[in-house]
């Protein structure tokens, strides 16, 4: 891969090794709880990630999303319980390899007793529709990451999917960013449409992140965020978490033409956002069990050659560890109470 002579090999590895490797997005929780439920703690050839793949891909830290499909916009939240309960079980199950952190210290201590570490978010706002109490009923459960649409609107803000929409963060929404604000639970604005990221921007006391989104310079994707948009989380702290979803990285790309996408395309976006706002602001957010994934970089396993990219290009060892898991940790520890 990449042509990388032994040296650099050798020392690719070195830094995957010591660095928390942390993965802000994947779906993962779904594939527990479907018809033909694949456990967490089971090696599969399906799908991406799973604990033994988790350990062979040197991936330590994974943000597990509660996603509620439009079939649940009736009940959103009795959805998210049942993904929530779901997550729990697999984290008892497996918790002699995970462990389930809802701070910073908890994720290092893990990480530091040869542990895998989780962390709960949600995905679309559907379920806090409810108002601020819902939101921090669910933080005691253990969210800590919510982004606040999927690509619909719903009671809090438009998502991305809602073409041409003017519409920024309803009055529910603006409650919201000053309650995430207050408790302590980490913004997500990936999904959301260009006005309700411009009114979060304005709004937010705290760092927001990106947990699975794209260069639009470089893929003209409504879910991708632009030079400004990147610039502007960055000024407030924040990080862009690139994922790896063929259709965000290269124009036009479908499931059906997915082996057009090489590992090389994803490292544009890393260096297009690294020029615009330096090391410090850009992560990882793969997306995996979403649908997402391309050859090289098709499930846990291969998160390796991230960092062997990163080598080839050039990357000080420092930037890798950041890009790697480093900056996403920084804003964890300091939005996170
Ligand atoms: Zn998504």
């Amino acid at each position: 891969m990449f042509n990388l002579n032994e040296e650099q090999e050798e020392r690719a590895m070195k830094i995957h090794r010591k660095a928390i490797v942390a993965d802000t997005h994947c779906d993962t929780i779904s594939a527990w709880i479907g018809a033909k439920p694949r456990p967490l703690g089971m090696r599969s050839d399906e799908g991406h990630i799973d604990i033994p793949r988790m350990k062979e891909g040197g991936l330590d830290c994974q943000v597990f999303a509660v996603y509620t499909a439009p079939a649940y916009y009736d009940a959103p939240l009795k959805q998210a319980m049942r993904m929530i309960d779901a997550f729990y079980s697999e984290m008892e199950i497996n918790k002699e390899s995970i462990t389930f952190c809802t701070s910073h210290d908890q994720i290092i201590e893990a990480v530091e007793n040869g542990r895998l570490a989780a962390i709960l978010s949600i995905e679309g706002g559907e379920p806090v529709q409810g108002g601020p109490g819902i939101l921090r009923m669910l933080y005691k459960l253990g969210v800590r990451i919510l982004s606040f649409t999927h690509f619909p609107r719903n009671l809090i803000a438009d998502g991305s999917g809602e073409m041409g929409s003017k519409s920024g963060l309803t009055t529910l929404g603006t409650r919201l960013v000053e309650e995430m604000n207050r408790i302590g639970m980490m913004l997500d604005v990936s999904h959301i449409n260009e006005p309700g990221f411009w009114d979060i921007i304005e709004r937010t006391k705290s760092p927001v992140i990106a947990t699975h989104s794209n260069c639009k310079a470089l893929c003209d994707h409504h879910r991708n965020l632009t030079d400004d948009q990147i610039r502007a989380l960055a000024d407030k702290g924040g990080v862009i978490h690139l994922s790896y979803c063929g259709g965000f990285i290269k124009q036009g790309v479908t499931r059906d033409n997915i082996s057009e996408v090489s590992l090389d395309n994803w490292l544009d976006h890393l260096d297009h956002a690294v020029k615009l706002v330096g090391p410090d602001h850009v992560g990882l957010g793969s997306d995996f069990d979403g649908g997402c994934g391309f050859p090289g970089l098709d499930n846990a396993t291969k998160i390796p050659n991230i960092t062997r990219g990163m080598v080839a290009r050039g990357y000080s060892d420092d930037d890798i560890e950041k890009i790697l898991g480093g900056n996403f940790l920084r804003v964890f520890k300091k939005v996170v109470k």
